[in-house]
C-alpha cells in the first residue's frame, strides 16, 4: 500500500570517536525511504535538493523502487547541510552546523499520482512545511506519522504544536520528549504529548530501545546489543522508515500491529549504525533482515 515520505535529503558531515566524514549523503527522508523500501514497493518521495546533489544516490533510491518524481532539484542552489559530532558514549551529539539552503523556502509540491497515498511519513523538516503537506493532500491518509527534533522545538514551537494536532503518531527521542512536555518522567511526558494531538507516541532511547505509548498502554522494544556502534546518524529515521514501511506492508494500524512494526524499525536501525551514513542500509539482503528480526525475538523471549 502506498507510502508518501517527506523530509530532508541532504549532505551530512559526521564526526564519531571512530572517524570523520566529509560531506556524505544523509537527510531524514533518505534514511526513511531507503528503510521503508525493504517492506513496501510503493514509496513516493517529496523533498528538495540543490544542483550539487549526486544523481547516483537518486538512482539508488529508484533501484529500491522509491519514486522520486516529487524530488525537486533546484539549479544554482545548494542542498541542506548538517554537521554533527558525537560524544564518546555515542548517545549524545552536538550539532555543529545547520545550513538550510534549499530547505529555507521549500515548497512541497505533491505530484498528482501521490494524492491517494494511504500512509504519510513526515520526516524531520520545518513544522510549517510538514503542515503544508497535510493541507495539500486532498484525502487524509490512513495514518500520519511525524518525526521532529529539538531544533524545531527551540525555534518553531508554536508551529510544531499546530502541526502536532494533525498527526496520529509522533516519534521523538527521550531528550526531545522532556523538552516538549516539560516533564522529566517519560510516562508523564507521554500523557502530556498525547494531549497535544498524536494518539500514539514513540520515544526513542538510542541504545536503550524505544517505547510506544497509547493511552495507558505501553510497549517496549529493546535495541539490539551490538559489538560496535560506528555512526548513529540516521538511526532514528531508519527506525521510522522501517516502522512505517512495515505498517504500509501489513495495513495494520492497531496498537498490536505497531508493536511488530517497532521491532522491524529497531532491526533496520541496528543495521544503520554499523557504518557511516546510509552505507549499511543501501544494500541489505532479505536473509540479513530476517536473521536480525529473529535475533530480536530471541532477545526478549522468555517463559515464566
Ligand atoms: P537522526 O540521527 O535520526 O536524528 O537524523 C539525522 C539526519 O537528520 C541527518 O541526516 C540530517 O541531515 C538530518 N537533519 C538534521 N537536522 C535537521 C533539520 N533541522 N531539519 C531536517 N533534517 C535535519
Amino acid at each position: 500500500m502506498s507510502l508518501l515520505v517527506v523530509g530532508s535529503v541532504a549532505f551530512d558531515a559526521i564526526e564519531t570517536p571512530f572517524g570523520k566524514t566529509d560531506k556524505i549523503v544523509g537527510g531524514a527522508a533518505s534514511y526513511i525511504s531507503l528503510a521503508a523500501s525493504y517492506f513496501t514497493k510503493s514509496t513516493n518521495l517529496v523533498a528538495v535538493v540543490g544542483e550539487d546533489f549526486p544523481q547516483e544516490f537518486i538512482q539508488h533510491l529508484n533501484k529500491h523502487g522509491v519514486d522520486t518524481t516529487g524530488l525537486q532539484v533546484k539549479q544554482g542552489e545548494k542542498s541542506f547541510f548538517w554537521s554533527g559530532k558525537y560524544h564518546t558514549d555515542m548517545n549524545s551529539r552536538d550539532t555543529l552546523v545547520t545550513e538550510l539552503n534549499v530547505l529555507a523556502d521549500f515548497d512541497p509540491i505533491i505530484p498528482e499520482a501521490y494524492q491517494n497515498c494511504e500512509y504519510l511519513m513526515l520526516g524531520n523538516l520545518t513544522p510549517k512545511i510538514q503542515q503544508t503537506v497535510l493541507e495539500r493532500l486532498t484525502k487524509r491518509p490512513k495514518l500520519v506519522v511525524l518525526d521532529t527534533m529539538n531544533f524545531w522545538m527551540e525555534i518553531a514551537l508554536d508551529d510544531l504544536k499546530e502541526t502536532l494536532k494533525m498527526v496520529d503518531v509522533l516519534t521523538i527521542n527521550d531528550e526531545e520528549a522532556r523538552l516538549l512536555s516539560g516533564e522529566y518522567s517519560l510516562v508523564k511526558a507521554a500523557a502530556k504529548i498525547q494531549a497535544m494531538g498524536p494518539k500514539y507516541l514513540i520515544i526513542k532511547k538510542g541504545e536503550n530501545g524505544a517505547l510506544l505509548f497509547h493511552g495507558t498502554e505501553v510497549f517496549f522494544a529493546p535495541a539490539l546489543p551490538l559489538e560496535e556502534v560506528f555512526d548513529p546518524t540516521g538511526a532514528g529515521d531508519t527506525f521510522a522508515g522501517g516502522f512505517i514501511g512495515y505498517i504500509a506492508k501489513t495495513g495494520d494500524i492497531s496498537f498490536e500491529g505497531m508493536k511488530n512494526a517497532i521491532i522491524f524499525g529497531s532491526a533496520m536501525a541496528s543495521f544503520c549504525v554499523e557504518k557511516f551514513g546510509t552505507e549499511r542500509i543501501i544494500d541489505l539482503s532479505e536473509t540479513e533482515l530476517n536473521t536480525r528480526v529473529n535475533a530480536f525475538k530471541k532477545l526478549v523471549n522468555f517463559s515464566i
